[in-house]
């Protein structure tokens, strides 16, 4: 599939990976909007947030919870952090499978842009 984040998922496109499990993998932002911002993916190809099923529950829980065990290792935990997906258009969403971006090492502004 022609789809960047598998192709970083099974090692055809480099990354600096920081974490990868039988589900996800995780790496570093290439363009890091923060001092710390990573990528937390599935292995498995979901282009966007409206095409995940009851199925993914699981997969998507142990996104989230792999996002806070990255967080308290880089030290970001107790000062907070930002773990977002962005869907479509609206949502800024740019690389069509699903992603969550784990931002850290600054305070962040609410409204987001
Ligand atoms: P989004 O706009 O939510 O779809 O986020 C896509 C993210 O992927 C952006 O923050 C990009 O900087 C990041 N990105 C794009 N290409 C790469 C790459 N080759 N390696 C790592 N991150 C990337
Ligand atoms: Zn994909």
């Amino acid at each position: 599939m022609d789809c960047l984040f598998c192709k970083i998922a099974n090692g055809e496109i480099p990354a600096n990976i920081i974490y990868r499990d039988d589900l996800i993998v995780a790496f570093d932002d290439i363009n890091p909007q923060a001092p710390q911002h990573k990528i937390i993916i599935p292995q498995k190809h979901i282009a966007t947030l409206n095409d995940i099923h009851g199925e993914d529950n699981e997969l998507i829980g142990h996104m989230v919870y792999c996002g806070t065990q990255i967080a308290k290792q880089l030290n970001i935990a107790k000062d907070g952090y930002r773990l977002v997906m962005n869907c479509n258009a609206n949502g800024g969403q740019t690389v069509f499978h699903i992603h969550a971006h784990l931002l850290g090492g600054r305070h962040m502004e609410w409204p987001p842009g």
